[in-house]
């Protein structure tokens, strides 16, 4: 059994669902996990914050204009009377519990009840099609065995017994189709697993099915060498190690979430990237590879803040690491890099919500430095520390580059440097052309 997730662009249109369904229905009994229509989840965030604003009119046009396009897809991908009849009452459905919404005040609860509903609507209405077609489709809801636990984590157990059941009791499907991104947390309410979660979606099930494959069908043919939206001419990585398809999800390589590798790897299934617009292309492979002696990719992660404290005498100060560790996490702020001197420490993070209380509180041990607007960018690839001239060759591209923080050496698989946004795009493009 494969789990094979499509990303909103690979289900963004009629025509789209209909090829997904053509390579979907090549082999038997996998799952098949979906994201909504691409744009779809953009809008019902939108339609959240007309709502937290009060403003229906805002949030009735824009409910209007969503549900005219899904109509015109009922109109569009389906042929017989009976099955648009179905999906049209499906997505009827879906709007009028969006226009319910309309006459009370919108809470956090209601606000992931509405970010659920895109993949409501696709997986719905390609079982619809697939019905049409005569494929023994079963749509498995993922809000009856995706749960979290109280700490944001899939519940892996829970998941891996309510599918199981699931699936065992339909011996005849030839496939089964489910919603990425969305599930239920510990109370039991609907919630999501973050933006890009249908990703996510895929390998937790690929883990708790033990699969032989996950694969990623999405818009480009594989993990590129450099991100394609600031960076010209970018090739496809064959194959990455696991970890180092971690470190760049992690990164910003918007093609995978940043928690998608971990399931897959502790289970050690391979990940398979891969492109339904060129469907024949090798595309990525993420698994337990053996190291090759390159570097492989670049990939950078904006809205970084970086923070210095300086104290006097920090490393013979015993316990002034843990005392600024413990401030982050006493804010449940995580830290991305760090850089470390006798007189000072340096740290980034991205979320910055609890930074005003932060920097108060490590006042207490030392002059403390913000740096706003920094980006990370990461160079991934065999970074063994006995491998001479990698981490030379990246510093070297970076030549005139103002470089604010470099870490090295926490892992073989990557060196990280932090530069300041407006340098971000020259950074990339000099690591292109001097690594690959
Ligand atoms: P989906 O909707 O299928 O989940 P995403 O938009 O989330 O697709 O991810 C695919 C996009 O990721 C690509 O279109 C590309 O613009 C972007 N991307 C960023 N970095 C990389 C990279 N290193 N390799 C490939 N794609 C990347
Ligand atoms: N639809 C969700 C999003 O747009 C999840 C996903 O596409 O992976 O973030
Ligand atoms: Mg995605």
């Amino acid at each position: 059994m494969k789990v094979l997730k499509f990303g909103g662009t690979s289900v963004g249109s009629p025509e789209r669902m209909r090829h997904v369904a053509e390579l979907i229905t090549k082999e038997r009994r996998n799952v098949i996990v979906l994201s909504a229509m691409s744009g779809t989840t953009n809008t019902l965030v939108e339609i959240a914050e007309y709502l937290y604003k009060g403003n229906i009119p805002g949030a009735q046009e824009t409910v209007n204009g969503l549900y005219a396009k899904y109509m015109t897809v009922v109109e569009q991908l389906l042929t017989t009377m009976q099955a648009k009849a179905r999906a049209a009452a499906a997505i009827t459905r879906v709007f009028a519990l969006l226009r319910s919404y309309f006459s009370e005040p919108l809470t956090e609860a209601g606000e992931k009840e509405i970010l659920a509903q895109g993949e409501l609507m696709s997986t719905s209405l390609m079982q619809c099609y697939l019905e049409e077609q005569g494929v023994k489709s079963v749509l498995l809801p993922a809000l009856d065995f995706m749960r979290t636990l109280d700490s944001g984590e899939p519940d892996m157990q829970h998941i891996q017994v309510r599918l199981r059941r699931m699936i065992d009791l339909e011996p005849d499907a030839e496939l089964f189709i489910t919603q990425g991104y969305i599930c239920r947390n510990d109370h039991g309410g609907i919630d999501n697993l973050k933006r890009g979660g249908s990703d996510y979606t895929a390998s937790i099930l690929g883990a708790v099915l033990d699969a032989d494959e996950i694969q990623i069908w999405t818009d480009i043919d594989g993990m590129h060498n450099n991100d394609p939206r600031y960076v010209e001419g970018t090739k496809p990585v064959s194959t990455l190690h696991f970890e180092e398809a971690a470190e760049l999800a992690y990164f910003g390589a918007k093609i995978l979430h940043p928690a998608c590798v971990l399931p897959a790897k502790l289970h050690n299934i391979p990940i398979r990237l891969l492109n339904t617009l060129d469907p024949e292309a090798p595309g990525t492979l993420i698994c337990n590879s053996t190291p090759d002696r390159k570097l492989k990719a670049v990939a950078a992660k904006d809205n970084i803040t970086a923070i210095k404290i300086k104290s006097g005498r920090m490393l013979l100060a015993y316990g002034f690491l843990h005392k600024v560790f413990e401030t982050f996490e006493n804010h449940r702020t995580s830290i991305d890099m760090i850089a470390t001197s006798e007189v000072g420490v340096s740290v980034t993070v991205d979320d910055d919500s609890h930074l005003a209380a932060i920097v108060d509180d490590l006042k207490h041990f030392g002059t403390v430095t913000v740096d706003r607007d920094m980006v990370i960018i990461c160079v991934v690839g065999d970074l063994e520390w006995e491998h001479c001239n990698f981490e030379s060759k990246v510093l070297e591209a970076l030549e005139g580059i103002p470089v604010r923080m470099i870490s090295y050496g926490g892992s073989n698989y990557n060196i990280s440097v932090l530069v300041r946004r407006d340098d971000k795009v020259r950074a990339l493009k000099a690591l292109s052309e001097k690594l690959f």
